[in-house]
């Protein structure tokens, strides 16, 4: 196996998704040569519904990263922005779209034409510090952007109140009226419900996608993550609707005809964590002793359904939602989540990635381990690596353990 590698992906419609990255990554450099203003937002927070209901063109910076792992230009914007001062111990999503912007950006030969200029930028809080740093290093960078601070806190999930949800509704219409001010553009409440509405189906055909992970075989597999980048960027679009509908069709096709992601599935495998960007082929490594990454942690902040009728409210949930559901602002629901996905897709054995530069996620990993043992007889191990900096990660020491786990749960089943 390669340091860097793609995966195998098995799925007819997940190998379309080219096309649907490319023209996302093109509908921007159209939208900066047409005039349409152009905004760099977090992902996972209701704006997105916004700019697509106003008709303002959405960038997502920390997208840009995986984007960047997937072509190789991490080491050179790794470079760039370590040598600004930025340790190799930070979140590597911020250090790379910092090295990106201070570098690459703007020249020729960059994939899919690099990333428009901001003319609108959002720091909208709720996500982890370097979440919120990335923007506000955007912000130096770009200085003559409109830019808006929004301010939504981190809640854990089980304690947002009432009060949490009005002040990101005021945060909101806040916005709009920013939005209306700067680029002229009108709101219309009628195309945000319409936005929400196309959210709240795109979010209900991921939770039936990702709930066919229980069958056996599995007939999609976490090699076809990449089918989130739809979730991320096109939220509020017939775009994301139309697409998850034949990755339904095509799901539910392979899972009544027993057609499983390999041939002779023998254990079932849990990803803990965001995958490694830059070798997402990993997923395939165990297949050669009947191995099938089944599911994972990363895709569960898209499993929250809007309600239209208030489109205000519906978007400041899921903002406040969205990020708590996959970090460690709450360790205990995160935890509750990693064992009834472990339960409800028969999980064999669990891989927790322990990622150096990503601390929100990794935290409250040890007593995942342990609850998945003492509650659920699931074995687990500890790969180190990083989601971004293919530095903090060892191909050999993978393939060993890796190795090593596949035996002992090939024995405890009484098929090795
Ligand atoms: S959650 Fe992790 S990967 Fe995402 S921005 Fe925060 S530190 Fe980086």
């Amino acid at each position: 196996m390669e340091k860097t590698s793609k995966s195998k992906k098995r799925l007819k419609t997940a190998k379309e998704l080219n096309k649907i990255v490319t023209e996302f990554y093109l509908e921007g450099h159209r939208a900066k040569e047409e005039g349409k203003p152009v905004g760099w937002l977090p992902v996972m927070i209701g704006t997105t519904e916004i700019f697509y209901a106003m008709d303002l063109q959405p960038v997502f910076p920390e997208n840009w990263s995986p984007v960047c792992a997937a072509f190789g230009l991490t080491p050179t914007d790794f470079e760039v922005s370590e040598g600004m001062g930025y340790s190799q111990d930070l979140c590597g999503y911020l250090r790379n779209i910092v090295g990106y912007v201070y570098g690459l950006m703007g020249k020729d030969d960059v994939p899919l034409g690099g990333l428009p200029e901001p003319d609108i930028i959002f720091s909208g809080g709720g996500g982890c510090v370097p979440a919120m740093k990335i923007l506000q290093a955007m912000e130096k960078r770009f200085p003559d952007a409109a830019h808006f601070i929004g301010g939504i806190p981190q809640v854990a999930p089980e304690k947002i109140q009432r009060h949490h949800i009005e002040y990101v509704k005021s945060v909101f219409t806040r916005l709009i009226d920013f939005l209306t001010e700067v680029t002229g553009r009108k709101f219309d409440m009628e195309r945000l419900r319409e936005a929400v509405r196309l959210s709240d189906r795109a979010c209900e055909l991921w939770d039936e996608i990702t709930s066919h992970r229980r069958f056996i075989p599995t007939p999609i597999s976490a090699a076809e993550i990449g089918i989130m980048f739809v979730m991320v960027t096109r939220q509020g679009t017939q775009i994301a609707v139309d697409y998850l509908e034949k990755v339904l069709e095509e799901v539910k096709e392979r899972a009544a005809a027993k057609i499983g992601i390999i041939e002779d599935e023998k254990i079932r495998l849990f990803w803990d964590n965001i995958p490694l960007w830059y070798n997402m082929g990993l997923f395939n490594y165990v297949e050669k002793m009947g191995g099938v990454f089944v599911a994972e942690t990363y895709s569960a902040a898209w499993s929250i359904r809007l309600d239209p009728k208030d489109p205000l409210e519906a978007i400041a949930i899921k903002s406040l939602m969205s990020y708590p559901l996959v970090s460690c602002t709450s360790t205990r629901k995160r935890k509750e989540m990693v064992l009834k996905a472990c339960r409800d897709f028969h999980i064999d054995g669990a891989v927790l990635h322990r990622n150096k530069s990503c601390v929100p996620i990794t935290l409250g990993q040890m007593d995942i381990k342990r609850a998945l043992m003492e509650e659920l007889n699931i074995p687990s191990v500890i790969i180190d690596a990083d989601h971004m900096d293919e530095r903090n990660f060892s191909v050999a020491q993978f393939q060993t353990r890796m190795d090593a786990f596949m035996e002992t749960l090939l024995e405890k089943k009484g098929l090795s």
